[in-house]
């Protein structure tokens, strides 16, 4: 017997139709003999609708406010799923933030679950009751209903699943794994059967939007095993204990994978992109002590994350130009503020671009091998494809590089790294 989270997302959980499906997926592995928690979101467009609506009632709304009223769309689908395991002949109930509790801290909107009170959670389920947990919602220190954030369910998911000492959090979505790339982009993209913590921290937030990133680290840090996997499966397939999504799992259950010959040793795991990035060059600022701090201090203080970051040497004149990347909703914000400051920074033209893409190679195993910066260089002047700045970091490379290119940067990565399919599988 195993105790397990399953959690679905929106698009799982759309309407009484779907539902039901989510509810024998539930069901099969209670009868496997596991012990179960469900984590839901609410149904898929639901919380934009009451996001509006709040905005509607007033531009300037009271973030608590806000979390009561978007935190119900979680409530409904939690308590619809307990009705239909009902009947269906299950023992389940639902279990509000507040009542379990799942105690958070911080902002409205933007809460971080601190403790989770599972006890009562616990003896119920292993009275043969299934636990449906709302995602996304808890409880402030003083006994307000607060919100996670978007996509927070994931991690409402991977916090119960610590709390409950669980053996695994399956998370079911709309995609039936993670994948070495965008399989859109390309047709043989293979899905992985294990990633790490790591790994999927860099995938995630480069643009491989599968978890919500903060469940990730989540994850990492309790140690929690997550899996991804389908909801939309047909009535015969394969069960969630043979492992058909994708594991994402800690470093060493990586090597043991790939001791059994569970996993194929590769240089990189996985390439991302994003297209959500703008670059801005500041020309002829003074070369001299402070002068990027100028620069970089107010921006972090607008809370506008810098990524990308390139000072050239120095030239005549004690004179450089900066180029750094920025998100692409934050330029303007980002320009305006550079503008406000040019006398203190002293920089002679801002110059910006949102037509780029950050393209990155994820891989543990470049941890260990050189070359893999070098390969991706010469792919891509192969392909006369320019790059206009460089990061890494032990377990990525990426580059930036105009957005027209984003497609075929991906194609030729793919296969430089011999992450294709292999016909046959295909
Ligand atoms: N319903 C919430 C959202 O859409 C939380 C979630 O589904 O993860 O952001
Ligand atoms: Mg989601």
């Amino acid at each position: 017997m195993a105790r397990i989270v399953m959690k679905f997302g929106g698009t799982s959980m759309a309407g009484t139709e779907r539902i039901r499906r989510v509810a024998n997926i539930v069901r099969k592995q209670q009868a496997a003999g596991h012990e179960v928690a469900v984590v839901v979101s609410a149904m898929a467009g639901e919380t934009d609708r009451l996001v509006n609506f709040c905005r509607e009632a007033n531009p300037l709304y009271d973030p608590a406010e806000y979390d009561v009223v978007v935190a119900s769309g979680e409530q409904v689908t939690s308590g619809l799923l307990a009705l239909t395991l009902q009947a269906m002949g299950c023992k389940a109930r639902s279990w509000l933030g507040w009542q379990v509790p799942i105690r958070t801290v911080e902002a409205h909107a933007k809460a971080r679950v601190e403790a989770i009170e599972a006890d009562a959670m616990i003896a119920a389920m292993a009275g043969g009751e299934i636990a449906v947990v709302p995602g996304f919602q808890g409880i402030s220190a003083d006994g307000r209903v607060t919100t996670l954030g978007r996509g927070g369910s994931d991690t409402s998911a991977v916090a119960v699943a610590a709390a409950l000492g669980a053996d695994r959090c399956d998370i079911y979505t709309d995609v039936d794994g993670v994948y070495t790339t965008d399989p859109r982009i390309v047709a043989r993209a293979r899905k992985l059967k294990a990633v790490t913590y790591e790994e999927m921290l860099e995938l995630a937030s480069v643009g491989a939007k599968v978890l919500q990133t903060r469940s990730v680290g989540l994850a990492m840090k309790e140690g929690v095993r997550v899996q991804v996997l389908s909801s939309f499966v047909d009535d015969d397939a394969t069960p969630a204990d043979e492992l058909p999504g994708t594991m994402i799992v800690s470093e060493e259950e990586m090597e043991q994978l790939l001791k059994d010959g569970e996993m194929e040793r590769q240089l990189v795991t996985g390439i991302a992109h994003d297209k959500n990035e703008a670059k801005v060059i500041l020309t002829r600022v003074p070369d001299k002590p402070g002068a990027v701090a100028n620069i970089f201090g107010p921006l972090a203080q607008a809370s506008i994350n810098v990524d990308m970051i390139i000072q050239n040497v120095g030239r005549d004149k004690g004179e450089t130009d900066v180029t750094f990347t920025v998100p692409q909703a934050d330029l303007a914000r980002a320009q305006a503020l550079l503008e406000d400051r040019r006398g203190e920074i002293g920089f002679n033209r801002i110059i910006t671009d949102s037509k780029v893409a950050k393209i990155s190679v994820v891989g543990v195993g470049m941890k260990s091998h050189a070359g893999v910066a070098s390969t991706m260089f010469k792919a891509l002047a192969d392909r006369g494809i320019n790059i206009q700045a460089i990061t890494t970091s032990e377990i990525k490379v990426s580059v930036l590089i105009d957005e027209d290119e984003t497609e075929l940067a991906v194609r030729v990565l793919h296969s430089a790294y011999g992450l294709d399919a292999d016909d046959e599988a295909a």
